[in-house]
């Protein structure tokens, strides 16, 4: 025989409780962006490749080397979303959507990235992910961050804290950069030779690195509030007192800067507690959400100026936080205890259903013993349908009010 193919290193195949808990982070984040008035897109998988070098940058992470990029039989050079907002920036352009803004947008689905696979971390993961196109106030990041906040407690989530911080307009982003490539390239020999390379293209991302040659430089590097516009700090003032009148809980996280090059003002995680069982159960992988403004990303696709703020969660990580969701009992089992009554029993099924109640049949196996199975399966009730004396007999095995509910569908 030959031998039974692999799944592609990275990618997995969620099955039982664990899919549970993937449906229902989808489930809850459907229902909180309803009730934030969030329109939902359904985007490509695939985009020309430009349209994420061009606007995450050539030089970050994603794009110097995650990305699943590849050339289409017409010789195009195509790569798998490895985010999306590119996407969804590129698709306000292409069809017109600024006569929608300010749009707010919601979708979640698959991402690739070729990254090393370790817990939380994958090359096929799912993200739920939420943007706001059009929309230059501070009340937009407002709306955003109580969207996400709303999320993550209603998925029963805690010890998970916003970590925000500001990284200015483009003027005081260029002071904090002068500054941050000086302070750095005085012990420039001692960082980690991705960061000695950061230092020419993009300093900031010494902030956002995870080694530990840079991170013991970090902590001291100069902060952006000293550098920060009066514009700046006016509208850093603003996300901050309508986060607070939001009731959103946030801590101030001065050296977060988000690996991609499209971020101005607002950048924020949600990261768990140190010490939480968050933490714990994600090991290293900490961040479950994050995401910031990017009023520069339209210019760089080409279009016009379009201020705009968004975030994106992992699924995954947020399922490993959920608990077990198990799998539900079904609400009625249908036991046809005698095959002649096969019929009777698909009908019934069919009402229990459109009552609105799970239900499920067992029909096959030895007849006298198919009770007993729906019994050990484990169901809220369980209805029988046997033959007695000739006529159908129906037996009902249910707790409290469901057998009173069940008997007036069925009967
Ligand atoms: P990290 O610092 O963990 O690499 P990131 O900054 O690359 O994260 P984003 O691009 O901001 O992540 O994506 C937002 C969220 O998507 C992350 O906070 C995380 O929950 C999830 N995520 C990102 N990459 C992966 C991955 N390879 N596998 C699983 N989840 C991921
Ligand atoms: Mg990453």
């Amino acid at each position: 025989m030959s031998k039974t193919p692999q799944a592609i290193r990275g990618t997995q195949d969620i099955f039982g409780p664990d899919a549970e808990a993937f449906a229902f982070v989808v489930e809850t984040f459907e229902r909180v962006r309803k009730l934030y008035r969030f329109r939902r897109v359904e985007m490509p998988v695939f985009e020309k490749t430009e349209v994420f070098a061009r606007s995450i940058g050539e030089t970050t992470d994603i794009v110097s080397k995650e990305m699943y990029s590849f050339e289409d039989r017409g010789g195009e050079s195509l790569t798998l979303r490895p985010e999306f907002t590119a996407g969804i920036a590129r698709a306000y352009l292409t069809n017109g959507w600024q006569q929608h803004a300010p749009l707010k947008v919601a979708t979640h689905g698959p991402l690739f990235r070729y990254e090393r696979p370790q817990k939380g971390r994958y090359r096929q993961f799912h993200q739920i992910d939420a943007e706001i196109i059009g929309a230059a106030e501070p009340q937009a990041d407002v709306e955003l961050l109580a969207m996400a906040d709303q999320v993550i407690r209603e998925l029963g989530i805690e010890g998970v804290t916003l970590h925000l911080n500001t990284l200015g307009d483009g003027d005081s982003r260029e002071a904090w950069r002068a500054a941050l490539v000086e302070y750095f390239g005085a012990v420039k020999g001692e960082l980690s030779e991705d960061s000695q390379e950061r230092l020419d293209k993009n300093p900031l991302r010494i902030l956002d690195s995870k080694d530990p040659r840079d991170r013991k430089f970090v902590a001291d590097a100069p902060k952006i509030d000293q550098f920060l516009s009066d514009d700046a700090r006016a509208f850093f003032g603003a996300v901050t007192s309508g986060l607070d009148a939001a009731g959103v809980k946030w801590t101030r996280a001065e050296s977060l800067v988000r690996g991609l090059d499209y971020y101005r003002h607002t950048a924020f995680e949600f990261i768990p507690d140190e010490g939480s069982a968050a933490a714990g159960a994600l090991g290293s992988q900490s961040t479950i959400l994050g995401g910031g403004r990017y009023d520069g990303l339209m210019e760089s696709l080409g279009g016009h100026p379009t201020p705009a703020v968004g975030w994106a969660a992992g699924i995954e990580r947020l399922a490993m936080l959920v608990g077990d969701k198990g799998e539900a009992p079904a609400d009625v089992i249908v036991v046809v205890e005698d095959d002649s009554l096969m019929a009777a029993g698909v009908t019934t099924l069919g009402k229990l259903r459109a009552a609105g109640l799970t239900a499920e049949m067992i029909a096959s196996g030895s007849p006298r013993k198919r009770f007993d199975k729906a019994v050990k399966v484990g169901a809220l009730s369980i209805v029988g349908l046997s033959v007695r004396d000739g006529e159908t007999n129906l037996r009902i095995k249910a707790e409290g009010d469901m057998a009173d509910r069940v008997e007036a569908i069925v009967r």
